[in-house]
């Protein structure tokens, strides 16, 4: 601060506060100015004027996500209650991009900029960019399918490939044709008044107007894929990075962890005084918590951010010197044949890797640290497998269908799955009820899961639970199974104490019984304190504490409660209780996740009946150690083996008399 403000502090308080602010505008416009997309804009409006689809293509950084958005807006884009898109492979995108874009354009977050995720909305009808997850804007399709509040949708990190992208591609060519003949139709055979009216209306529904945004250097297929459209490239940034491979194959984290401390210790000896501030980023930090890897490391520290494959290209984090790639990433994987999809850390692709390096050079020199060697490098994969190729596409197939696309085998897709996956889905849906004999939409059930934003097994599971009177525990169960681990592991000395309180909530039946009275407990407390609805947060967090259980976990599933309970509410179902008849609810349990069961061996294994798999109980599960003899189960992962968690046994005996039941 300059000595004139520091005068101006003793005058007026308010003045340095006032000032802090508008330095850091003016740092912020400053910024924005720098960047590589800036000096193109004309450019690129012009260019969206022309061409109703446009693929644009930029190095990681150059300002593609948060600039083009406030283009369009001061272009006029937004007139008239209109919206643009914008579409992110991954909530965390979505959210940190639409605050950052709020605070560039000094407004509210949730007024002209806001985001929109499948269990948080924070846009209002005055929002003119909304950035979205790409799984959003497919549900929006099935409400509205011209989706005509939008003048332009941003496909952004196409090359990401997600499946949820993938369909979107295929999904906004038809929309875009769909918006261009309706009015193109209604100009011509409009005859009577009425018909006029129609037009008028018709015609305010404008053309849709596409952007494909694409980090990496192949837009090849996607210009392809809209019959040549036009690609144009933002120059970006990079400085040198030197890239240092390890000497011996590195096999496990504590690698990363020496190498950072490494490179504090002899690297960087000039700034060796600093303290390491660790910070993470990954999508189940509360959306308040997701920034804070955006600040700047106060003086003495440095920043050491451990990210997901979030940070390759979705978010760029400024300051960012030294990279280290352990040179693995989450992914799905998908063996139609077992039914079984895994998410397993494998070895990247080599575009990955360069996008994992470049982030080293967006701002000076900088270096990168692979943690493995580089004849393993040139063995890598040029670039990663479409998601479709490796996932289960009950979802996607499922949304499909009730957008109205019966032919999913001829279906327009950028990459197609194979036959066998497809056949797959189509399979398991008609076994949970979604599909008719002849695989048409089985109404009003399988309409009622696709709008449903879960799997449909959960989906599934609720219409079951309304019909049997324990809709409310249902919905428990699916908002605690949708979020991660709900008991929160403590350090040692804390662990005994911790063993005593989930043997407190363990239920002999299994996890999902014991996480609805993890649920219920945490909810009795609340109304016994009867906190104020500020203090709610606090209280929970205390209750969560005191019972070892993850707050974070419970909150979650507490938000994924209210959302569902209220899309279940809007479909006309009446959220009733079954209050303490466990044996109604553990038959709908059963009878709901029947298709996914295992059996317990002679060696003490499970075998999942579907695929024949060999699995083991997870070690977090209640049923560890009493090993039931039958049981079903909710995830499959592998780490050194293959496990099952989130388990509940059956007594086979009345599950197959339930199962009769319901054939009744
Ligand atoms: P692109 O989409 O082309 O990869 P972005 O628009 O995401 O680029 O980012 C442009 C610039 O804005 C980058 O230099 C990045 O460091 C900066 N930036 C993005 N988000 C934030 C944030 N939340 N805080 C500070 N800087 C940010
Ligand atoms: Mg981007």
């Amino acid at each position: 601060m300059t000595s004139t403000a520091q005068g101006e502090l003793k005058q007026n308080p308010k003045t340095p506060v006032a000032s802090r602010f508008s330095m850091r505008r003016q740092k912020i416009a400053e910024h924005r100015k720098s960047l590589p997309i800036a000096s193109v804009e004309k450019r690129l409006i012009e260019e969206v004027q022309k061409n109703d689809i446009l693929i644009i293509v930029g190095e990681t950084g150059s300002g593609k996500t948060t600039q083009l958005p406030q283009f369009l807006f001061n272009a006029g884009f937004c007139r008239g209650g209109k919206m643009v898109g914008i579409s992110q492979p991954s909530c965390i995108a979505a959210v940190t991009v639409a605050k950052r874009v709020a605070e560039e354009c000094d407004v509210q977050l949730g007024q002209r900029v806001g985001y929109s995720i499948m269990f948080d909305d924070t846009t209002c009808s005055s929002t003119s960019l909304k950035y979205m997850t790409d799984a959003l804007l497919l549900r929006e399709a099935l409400v509205d399918p011209l989706l005509s509040r939008y003048s332009v949708i941003i496909v952004d990190e196409a090359h990401e490939r997600t499946v949820h992208t993938d369909v979107l591609l295929a999904l906004l060519k038809k929309v875009q044709l769909d918006r261009s003949i309706g009015n193109k139709g209604l100009e011509v055979e409009a005859k009577t008044n009425d018909e006029i009216g129609g037009v008028l209306r018709g015609c305010q529904i404008s053309p849709l107007k596409l952007i494909i945004m694409s980090a990496s250097l192949d837009a090849r297929v996607f210009s392809e894929y809209y019959g040549g459209a036009k690609a144009l490239h933002v120059q970006g940034r990079q400085f040198t990075v030197d890239i240092l491979y390890t000497v011996h194959p590195v096999t496990d984290y504590a690698a990363l962890v020496i190498t950072i401390f490494q490179m504090r210790l002899n690297l960087l000896k000039d700034l060796s005084k600093r303290k390491i501030l660790p910070l993470a980023i990954f999508s189940a930090l509360p959306s308040d918590q997701l920034m804070r890897v955006f600040a700047p490391a106060p003086i003495g520290f440095r920043k050491v951010v451990l990210a997901t494959n979030i940070a390759e290209t979705s978010i760029t984090i400024p300051g960012i010197r030294y990279v280290v790639d352990p040179g693995r990433v989450k992914a799905r994987t998908y063996d139609p044949s077992k039914g079984m999809e895994t998410l397993d850390a494998v070895p990247t692709s080599k575009a990955q890797v360069l996008q994992r390096s470049g982030h080293a050079g967006r701002e000076g020199p900088g270096k990168c640290f692979r943690l493995y060697r580089q004849r393993e490098f040139e063995k890598l994969e040029d670039s990663t497998k479409p998601e479709i190729k490796r996932c289960n596409l009950s979802n996607v197939i499922l949304q499909l269908k009730a957008l109205g696309y019966d032919d999913i085998f001829g279906f327009d897709f950028i990459d197609k799955p194979s036959r066998s996956a497809i056949v797959k889905a189509l399979a398991e849906l008609h076994l949970l009820g979604a599909l008719t004999d002849d695989c048409k939409l089985e109404k009003p059930a399988g309409d009622q899961m696709a709008r449903l934003p879960l799997d449909p097994v959960y989906s599934r599971a609720l219409i079951l639970a309304n019909q049997s009177n324990c809709l409310e525990e249902m919905l428990i169960t699916v908002a605690m199974l949708s979020v991660e681990s709900i008991f929160y592991d403590p350090p040692r000395e804390k662990r005994e104490e911790a063993r005593t309180s989930r043997n407190h909530f363990a239920s002999v039946e299994g996890d999902h019984l014991t996480y609805l009275g993890v649920y219920r407990e945490s909810n009795e407390f609340l109304e016994a304190e009867n906190s104020e609805e500020a203090e709610v947060d606090q209280t929970l967090r205390k209750w969560c504490k005191d019972n070892f259980v993850n707050s974070r976990s419970l909150k979650h599933a507490r938000d994924i409660y209210r959302k569902i309970r209220g899309n279940v509410e809007q479909m006309g179902f009446n959220v009733s209780s079954c209050g303490n008849d466990m044996l109604e609810y553990r038959r709908c349990l059963a009878a709901s996740f029947f298709l996914i069961a295992a059996q317990r061996q002679m060696d003490g294994t499970y075998r999942a009946l579907e695929s024949g798999e060999i699995v083991h109980i997870h070690p977090t599960s209640v049923l560890f150690r009493s090993k039931p003899e039958c049981v079903f189960f909710n995830e499959l992962m592998q780490t050194s083996k293959k496990y099952i968690k989130n388990l509940t046994r059956i007594d086979p005996v009345w599950s197959a008399h339930h199962h009769y039941n319901t054939e009744e």
